[in-house]
Order: C-alpha cells, then structure tokens, then sequence
C-alpha cells in the first residue's frame, strides 16, 4: 500500500509517441488533468522516425485523385492480411474513424500532407497518405505544439516501473524512476504518483526486446536487425501482465520486407523499395534470377516469401517507374543502398544473377504489365504501371528486419485493457502498438498511425470521464 503520493493527476500518460499525445490532448480537451511520463529524454518514441503514412477510407483527397473507397473495402484488406485473427469490433471502428482522426490531424492539429495517395501491399486500392517531409515527425511537431497550448505536462528521464492496484484491484497509480537514464538504468530514484481517473499505457512496440520477442517467437533472435528505436522494449506490457492483463497475438511480429542489410536499422532503401519496386518494379532471386512472390503482397507474405528463399534477394525498379513514383532517391543512391545500372547486364554482373534468366523475367512481366495481368502471382498493376525497360535501372538488396509488433494488450473498443478473467480492469487504458488485435497476423501499411490516433484518441476521452 502506498503511503505517501508524490504527486497527483486525474490521468496519467505512459508514453510520448502518437498514441499517448492523442490521447493527453483528448483527455486535456474533456477538461482532466494530464501528466505525460516519458522514459527517454526527448519526445517522439519510434512514432518521430516513422514515415508519416497514415490510411484512411472514403476520403476527399481520394475522391480528389479520382480513387472509389469505402470503410468496408478496408475492414476486408485488414482482415484478410491479417488472416482475420484480428478483432473485429477493434477493425471496425478504426475503419468507420480512419477519416475522422485523418481530418482531426489536418484541421485540429494543422498537419500537413503531400498531395498524393499510394497504395502498399494489402490494401485493394490506393488509401495512404504520406505527412510532408516524409516523416512522422510532421506529426509529432504538430501534437507537441497542441500539447504545449494546453498547458499539458511532459516528464522526461521518468520511467514506469510498475502500475499500483488498489484494494478492489483498480489502477490508483504508477510508480516511477525519475531520473532515469537508458545508458544507466540504476540512476535516480523512485517516486509514485496517483491517477484520480485513469492511466492510458501508449507505451509502444517490443520490437527491440530480443529477449520478449524471442519469448514469442524463437526465430527472432539477435541475429535480425530491428527499424526500431533500441529502447521499443517490453517493461510496461509485463508490468500490465502481472497485474493480469490479457493479451492477443503476441507472436505475431511483423517483418518489415522492404529493408536492406547495407544499412542499420530503417535507413534510407525502404521509401524506394516499398513505393517504388512494390509498386512498380520486381523482385527477384539472385541465384535463380526468377520472381517469387507478388510483390504487392502484405508484409507477412513478403517477408515470408524472402525468409524462405534464405538470403537477400533484389528488388528492381527503371528510371520510368523513378519518375512516375515522384519520389527522390539520391540520398539512398549516395548512401550505396541503391544501385544505378545503364543496362540489366550491369545489374546482373553485379549481383550475380544469371543474365538469361533475369532477361526472361524482365520480358515476361512487361507482357504481363501490357495485359494488365500478372498471371504469375496475381500482383495488380496499378495506375501508370508500365513495362521494365527504360534505363537506367535501379536496384537494391533486400532482407526482413523487425519492425513492428501486432500483438499486445486485450482491449474493448473504449481501450479498456481486459483482465484474463474477462472483466475490465478498472482505471486501465491501452493504446497504440502496445496493444494487440487491431492488425491480427499482419499488419497493413500506415495502418498504425491510424491505430494510434483513433485508439489514442478514444483512451483520452474515456480516461478523463
Ligand atoms: C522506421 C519506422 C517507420 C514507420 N513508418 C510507419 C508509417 O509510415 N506508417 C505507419 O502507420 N506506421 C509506421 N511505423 C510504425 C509506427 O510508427 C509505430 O507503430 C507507432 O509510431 C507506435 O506509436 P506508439 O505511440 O504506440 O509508440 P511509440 O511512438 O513507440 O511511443 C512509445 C513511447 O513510450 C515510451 N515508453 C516506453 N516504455 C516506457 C516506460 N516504462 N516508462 C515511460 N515511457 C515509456 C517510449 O520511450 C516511447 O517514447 C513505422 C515504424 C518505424 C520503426
């Protein structure tokens, strides 16, 4: 029991990414008390290095790009990437909220997007929005900014060490490092502060954690890279755990297929093979120098497809499908993540792939592209595709890294974590990558940036009442 508070609020936040400052600023705005507690020294979690891609159905600036969609459409691509293990009032209300969290970022919070709309693996048709400047942090500046106008308060160096029960087993507080350092996790010292209303754990992934990953899922030992921040770890998951929490899925961890072993963690390969190879070029498989996979495929497939070829494999693009997509790829080209060749013999010299065979792979899907069907692995040609044939072709290796982390804490769709006895553990919220059963095997890309917003949001509402 404890006996001396050190300080109090009405909800407390564990985490500064997009879940826990959606939530403070809802929270803030139904008239409670917030106080953010953050591990790290900065703001931001691995949300700050994200791409900034968030999806959403039926939108204007669909309309505006002349694209038909709808909630349902994408409550279908969920479930069927995610082997429909997800949970299906959690799908549903992110689908029917996807466009409202969207709007609420452009005209409450004043974010900024590019004026276009791209499709990535999984989803039926084009539906993600990409944050100006390519980044998460568009987003997350914009949300400080808010917070700061609320006069909402954030800790630093305040880690979470425990979550406080009391006597009718209800969430009253937390108890906190405060002073802590990632470097020297011994330091400070321990204070405990009460939630008058509620705590919203936001605490992010565990995709860092080699020791819970490799709990869930053996094969994700130290060997895998992650794109994650070293400090994606586990702390308040368990800590939810002990006080039984239940969970979902934890072994679903997804890998992120578009990533290169000639860069650390996310680096730089991604933005060209994820919205420029997927979209419009191939991959193939150095020894064979044969496709194997649609590479509009969610990431589960993807990955799965790479892991069981058993080494990188390469993905191809040509100068056409560069200008087409829009996007720059010289920083990836001066980093050497990203080749540039004036023939397909070049490129194959380079990388070892028999000539012939990447000759008639390269044919074959220009028929395909010109019929508009890919009769190999059912991959859709989306607007504007055209056949492989325009030099000078560009070209970067690929190889899984974790990414993200599907399962997660049990919540209803007001994110009340659920104890393992069924009931709802009172004063607890969740949201955010923390939590589990909103993406069920796999999760769609720029769907968690949805997930955090809508759910983040729906936590600070409900915790603040
Ligand atoms: C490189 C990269 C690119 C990505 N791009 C996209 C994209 O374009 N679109 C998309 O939808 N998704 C993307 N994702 C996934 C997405 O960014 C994350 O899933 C999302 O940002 C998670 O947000 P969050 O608020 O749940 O957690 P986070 O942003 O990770 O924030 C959690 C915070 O909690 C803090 N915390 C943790 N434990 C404690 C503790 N014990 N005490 C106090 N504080 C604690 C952490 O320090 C951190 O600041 C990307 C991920 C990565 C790594």
């Amino acid at each position: 029991m404890i006996e001396t508070w050190t300080e109090e609020h009405d909800v407390l936040v564990i985490g500064s990414g997009f879940a826990g400052l959606s939530a403070a600023i809802e929270a803030r705005e139904a008239g409670a008390d917030v106080l953010i507690l953050e591990k790290m020294r900065a703001y931001g979690g691995n949300s700050i290095i994200s791409d900034g891609g968030i999806a959403a159905p039926a939108t204007q600036l669909q309309e505006k790009h002349g694209i038909e969609d709808s909630a349902n459409k994408m409550y279908d691509d969920m479930l069927t990437s995610g082997l429909g293990l997800n949970d299906p009032l959690l799908v549903r209300t992110l689908v029917d909220t996807a466009n409202d969290a969207f709007e609420w970022s452009i005209n409450y919070l004043g974010v900024e997007y590019l004026d276009r709309v791209d499709i990535f693996g999984g989803h039926s048709v084009p539906r993600c929005y990409t944050a100006k400047n390519i980044s998460g942090a568009t987003i997350i500046k914009k949300q400080i900014q808010k917070i700061q106008k609320l006069n909402i308060s954030i800790v630093y160096s305040s880690f979470v060490k425990g979550l406080i029960c009391n006597s009718a087993g209800a969430v009253c507080g937390v108890v906190v490092r405060k002073g802590y350092d990632y470097m020297n996790p011994d330091k400070g010292s321990d204070i405990f502060i009460k939630a008058n209303k509620g705590v919203i754990i936001a605490s992010g992934g565990f995709s860092s954690d080699v020791d819970f990953r490799t709990l869930q899922d053996p094969r994700l030992t130290k060997s895998l890279e992650s794109t994650n921040k070293p400090f994606a770890t586990a702390e308040v998951l368990r800590q939810a755990m002990e006080i039984g929490a239940e969970t979902e899925q934890l072994s679903s961890i997804q890998l992120g297929p578009w990533a290169s072993p000639d860069e650390r963690g996310y680096g730089v390969g991604p933005q060209f093979s994820e919205y420029i190879v997927f979209q419009y070029g191939v991959i193939i498989d150095p020894t064979t120098g044969n496709r194997f996979v649609n590479e509009l495929a969610d990431r589960k497939t993807l990955s799965d497809a790479l892991l069981s070829i058993g080494h990188p494999c390469i993905g191809i693009a040509d100068s056409k499908a560069v200008t087409t997509s829009g996007w720059n790829i010289d920083h990836g080209l001066k980093k050497k993540v990203i080749r540039k060749f004036d023939t397909l013999d070049e490129l194959a010299l380079f990388y070892s792939v028999p000539i012939e065979k990447l000759a008639k792979t390269i044919t074959d899907f220009n028929q395909s592209a010109l019929h508009g069907i890919d009769s190999l692995y059912g991959k859709p040609f989306i607007k504007n595709s055209a056949p492989i044939k325009n030099p000078p072709y560009y070209a970067m290796r690929l190889w899984p890294k974790v990414h993200f982390t599907m399962g997660g804490l049990k919540i209803n769709d007001k994110t009340e974590v659920i104890h393992t006895n069924g009931t709802v553990i009172t004063g607890l919220y969740a949201a955010g990558e923390v939590t589990g059963g909103v993406h069920g095997a796999s999760r769609l890309g720029s769907c968690s940036i949805t997930d955090c917003l809508v759910f983040g949001r729906i936590a600070g509402e409900n915790a603040a009442q």
